[in-house]
């Protein structure tokens, strides 16, 4: 008999859910429209400390709006940190930028701040001009050197993105991420740390951006009685059902971030005594939401032989994120770095991390990992 599956990260209710739901099917709120939406961009925005927020179909509809609100468009370069998730530097291809990669500093595994300073010197020396935007990542949930980040961006005076898609809750020095930059975004899917089956957000301080992200996600309609468009617009708005959701699994954010914490640091005492296997700890001030717990071989094959191990009891594991200037589809994209990125994705491995996470299980799997 095979054993059950373990998930690197899986949805996890909270039970209220239902409760919020079952209210917009009783008032008959199932069109795309509806109250729940206001209430849980209300909810979101106070928990980030953002005011304004549009509550959107995915975290990758939220970029792709950041950037059209912006104003990037043909001809422009975008700054993205090379190592994350394809979603965050897609939508600068469809704007019709061109992206630019920038790699990883070993202390939070994000955008070095140092590389980002040559990069946009660089590509003010080759074009004449400054890429319009930067995308930051907080990969894993481990908030980015944001300090560093803005200083930089600043004194250049460049947008920042700041793609906070995995680390909703986590912050530096108290304050939120997806709040430092001049637009932050969410995304609700259903393997983050809280989810609306699908969904995401655009939070902003600039009520005429956000306005404008509600406008172009519903299409781009102009007031009048019939439908009058001066605009190309989009269907990325969330759904009154997916925010009624949402509004269930806020409640238990703050129990889900404890949760991947405590799995974090059991996994941290079970291999402590295992010298192939390393951490990534919060730098001082930083506070990560710990949504997938990360670790890092001595050696790259090691890292296969654990994750097969892994794979043949049933129980997912992966690498860590295939660095975007490797992938065939940005092949000879412009990159700037030292090789850091490639490092991690080759020594790398994301562990089940999820909310729901047995603690008999997490064990069983630090097992298997220290005996490989
Ligand atoms: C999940 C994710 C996205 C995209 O979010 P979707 O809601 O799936 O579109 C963007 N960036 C990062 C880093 C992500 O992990």
């Amino acid at each position: 008999m095979t054993k059950p599956k373990i998930w690197l990260s899986s949805p996890h209710m909270g039970g209220e859910e239902l409760k919020f739901v079952q209210e917009a099917f009783d008032t008959n709120w199932i069109a795309p429209a509806g109250p729940h939406i206001g209430r849980f961009e209300e909810e979101l925005g106070n928990y980030v400390g953002v005011s304004h927020v549009a509550a959107l179909s995915s975290g990758t509809a939220a970029i792709h709006l950041a950037l059209v609100v912006l104003g990037v468009s043909r001809g422009d370069e975008v700054i993205c940190s090379s190592f994350t998730f394809a979603g965050s530097c897609n939508p600068i291809v469809y704007v019709g930028a061109k992206p630019v990669f920038v790699d990883s500093e070993r202390e939070t595994w994000n955008m070095d701040p140092q590389l980002l300073e040559e990069a946009i010197r660089d590509r003010k020396r080759e074009t004449g001009k400054y890429p319009k935007a930067i995308i930051i990542v907080h990969l894993y949930g481990m908030p980015a050197k944001m300090n560093a980040i803005l200083d930089v961006a600043k004194r250049y005076d460049i947008y920042v993105i700041e793609d906070a898609a995995e680390a909703l809750g986590s912050s530096i020095d108290g304050k939120k991420v997806g709040s430092f930059g001049d637009i932050g975004i969410l995304s609700f899917n259903g393997n983050k740390i809280i989810t609306t089956s699908g969904g995401g957000a655009f939070l902003s301080t600039n009520r005429q951006w956000v306005d404008q992200a509600k406008f172009l996600s519903t299409q781009a309609r102009d007031t009048a009685p019939y439908y009058e468009h001066s605009q190309i617009g989009y269907n990325y708005r969330l759904s009154n059902v997916s925010a009624a959701i949402g509004l269930g699994q806020l409640k238990i954010l703050d129990e889900h971030i404890s949760k991947r914490r405590e799995n974090f640091q059991r996994y941290v005492e079970s291999l402590a005594k295992n010298s192939e296997v390393s951490f990534l700890y919060e730098p001082s001030g930083h506070f990560s939401n710990r949504w997938l717990t990360t670790i890092l071989f001595d050696e790259a094959f090691r890292r296969e032989k654990a994750r097969l191990r892994l794979e043949s009891e049933n129980i997912e594991s992966r690498p860590l994120w295939k660095p975007m200037h490797l992938q065939p589809v940005y092949a000879g994209v412009l990159y700037y770095g030292k090789g850091v990125a490639q490092d991690l994705f080759d020594r790398g491995l994301c562990l089940p991390s999820g909310s729901n996470l047995l603690v008999d299980d997490l064990h069983r799997i630090s097992e298997l990992i220290h005996n490989v």
